[in-house]
């Protein structure tokens, strides 16, 4: 991970006095996470720049964590290579003096506007070039930003989702230095640590002088502080001096707005409604959930009491990253966190993971395989893991018709392989429940059309007294 800081103010070694790192030298510091140097690859009168230099042990990051569940995401990932709040942390440990504003030598030029650039080669941005400018621009920079290739060897492959980033102005470098502090993780949107109450006093420390007024303070506040609702509302009334309790209203009120237009359409929720209800009835205790995507049956399940363990599998690194989140593991506390795991894997392969479970849910996933690998499917789940229930929702491709923006003949979903009607699910369940021991019934999701059916099928499978 590298950030690059240069001036061209006269004479641009200054630089070295305000870092306090003599531009002769390379400099190292110990972090917990890692390893900081500074260095300069030019410096002369006319131009000077320092480079910091984060190495990140990723395995010691993990290590000793003890909450493993043989994700490989948390060993393979990109934290080494991205500025995050890793980088905000050294920031601050290498470059703490100049941050604060002070210079031994040189106070006039600390106290200056001078012509400063920064660089950062990589930074993960989900909310694309737009935020990052929207972010950095009202702060007074030239803003440019160029989004990455997944690979620069296959083109065809399209961007990822990190961006190189060059910042030009004429700033004091302790604002600079802030502004970074600030903005690179609440732009990466991800902490290595809790997120708890200092954090607000943090960011008001570093940012309170400039983010009242930044246009997108809400969205900056928002994503430092990782969404966190309470802390986002406090930090915010903080910040603008105003009412916590007025805020809390005003955002309440969008919430029941949101609510009000969403709930009669989502069909999203009467399934999950339904899943749940299902699996009270069935009375399961234990319950795996298959192609768990970002853990939005998990999050329900977990509400309740009656289902003591949870696992969520799926095969995306990505979506298990966005449940963990959903579910707030990181502040879960420890009871709670022992009902639940994630975990990565394929179920179209034997699993040893997903036995012993009463209950299996695969809701919406059996459509995003590809048909030809549907038996191993149904090998793996109902010739060797065998749960006691199985439950499995899939769309009713007869509903499409009632949908008005969508074409006839397409999918719901772009990844959908394929949508079956009523008799094709039904003919695919009845053969999966005779190979393998299982009773099937089926239940409508949503409102059961006379002529179309409804708009999500499920089955429930129990295994046959042996
Ligand atoms: N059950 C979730 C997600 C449905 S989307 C919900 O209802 O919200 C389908 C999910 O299945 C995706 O997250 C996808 O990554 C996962 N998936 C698809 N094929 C898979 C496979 N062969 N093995 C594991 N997960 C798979």
């Amino acid at each position: 991970m590298l950030l690059s800081l240069s001036t061209t103010a006269h004479p641009a070694t200054d630089l070295g006095y305000l870092l306090v790192k003599h531009p002769d030298r390379a400099h190292e510091v110990e972090l917990p996470f890692g390893t900081a140097r500074v260095f300069y690859p030019q410096a002369d009168e006319n131009r000077c720049t320092a480079v910091l230099m984060l190495d990140i042990d990723p395995v010691g990051l993990v290590r000793g964590r003890g909450d493993g569940e043989g994700s490989l995401s948390q060993y393979v990932n990109d934290r080494p290579y991205v500025a995050s709040s890793f980088l905000s942390v050294a920031l601050k440990r290498v470059f703490g003096t100049a941050m604060a504003g002070t210079s031994k030598g040189r106070q006039e030029v600390a106290d200056s506007t001078i012509p400063l650039e920064a660089e950062i080669p990589v930074l993960r941005c989900r909310g694309g070039e737009e935020l990052v400018r929207n972010w950095f621009e009202p702060l007074g920079y030239t803003v440019d930003v160029e989004r990455l290739p997944l690979d620069a060897r296959f083109p065809e492959w399209g961007d990822s989702y990190y961006v190189r980033l060059r910042l030009s102005g004429n700033v004091r470098l302790r604002d600079l230095l802030t502004h970074l502090y600030v903005l690179l993780p609440a732009i990466d949107g991800d902490k290595h640590y809790y997120v708890g109450n200092d954090e607000i006093d943090k960011l008001l420390e570093k940012g309170g002088a400039w983010l009242s007024a930044h246009p997108q303070r809400e969205a900056i506040v928002g994503r430092y502080l990782r969404r966190h609702k309470p802390l986002v509302r406090a930090a915010l009334a903080r910040l603008l001096d105003d009412d916590e309790e007025e805020i809390e209203a005003q955002e309440a009120k969008k919430e029941a707005l949101e609510d009000a237009i969403e709930k009669p359409l989502s069909l999203n929720d009467q399934r999950m409604d339904a899943v749940v209800e299902t699996l009270r009835e069935l009375g399961a205790r234990r319950v795996v959930d298959l192609g768990c995507g970002e853990g939005r049956l998990l999050a329900r399940l977990l509400k309740d009491k009656q289902f003591e363990h949870l696992l969520g599998i799926d095969v995306s690194l990505r979506s298990l990253d966005y449940a963990a989140q959903r579910l707030h593991f990181d502040r879960m506390p420890p009871m709670q966190r022992e009902r639940i795991a994630l975990a990565h894997g394929a179920l179209t392969y034997r699993d040893r993971r997903i036995e012993g479970f009463d209950v299996a849910c695969a809701i919406e996933v059996i459509e995003h395989m590809d048909a030809p690998r549907l038996p191993a499917f149904e090998r793996a789940l109902f010739g060797f893991a065998k749960p006691p229930s199985v439950v499995i929702t899939t769309p009713n491709s007869e509903y499409n018709v009632r949908f008005p923006t969508l074409p006839a003949g397409k999918f719901r979903h772009p990844d959908h392989r394929f949508e079956w009607t009523r008799a094709e699910f039904h003919s695919w369940a009845n053969g999966v429940a005779e190979r393998n021991g299982y009773s099937v019934q089926y239940a409508p999701i949503g409102v059961d059309d006379p002529e179309v059916g409804p708009p999500t099928q499920m089955a429930i499978f129990t295994r046959d007294a042996a």
